[in-house]
């Protein structure tokens, strides 16, 4: 079966957003390794210590896995252990792209608005 064209171009930033997602959940290891954590919900940055909430328990330890963001409530936190930098700039790139898109975009095949423009 032909899935149709897929822009591979234009996926590129998109991909490095989607592997930044990836580090928004089931990453309580990651976070305890790092000092500090950004919400890109609130686009807060603030120490790892400061979060007192987890989701996801573990059916082992049950202890939660996902952190929840200790001033907004969502589990959008990503550590600075995960390979991407955390700058105001980040979160409010990753933001548009899982907050403030579209929700029919998120997980696919429905067309995309471009979001960024001239200003
Ligand atoms: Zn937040």
């Amino acid at each position: 079966m032909p899935l149709g064209g897929q822009p591979e171009e234009m996926s590129e930033s998109l991909d490095r957003l989607e592997r930044a997602h990836a580090h928004a959940s089931g990453h309580r290891a990651e976070l305890e390794r790092g000092r500090s954590c950004g919400c890109f919900h609130c686009c807060s940055i603030f120490p790892a210590s400061q979060i007192l909430e987890w989701i996801d328990d573990d059916d082992v330890d049950e202890q939660g896995q996902t952190a929840l963001c200790p001033h907004c409530g969502i589990d959008a936190v990503i550590g600075d252990q995960s390979g991407f930098l955390l700058s105001r700039d980040f979160l409010e790139e990753m933001r548009a792209r899982w907050f403030e898109g579209s929700s029919e975009a998120v997980g696919g095949s429905g067309r995309r608005r471009p979001h960024d423009g001239p200003p």
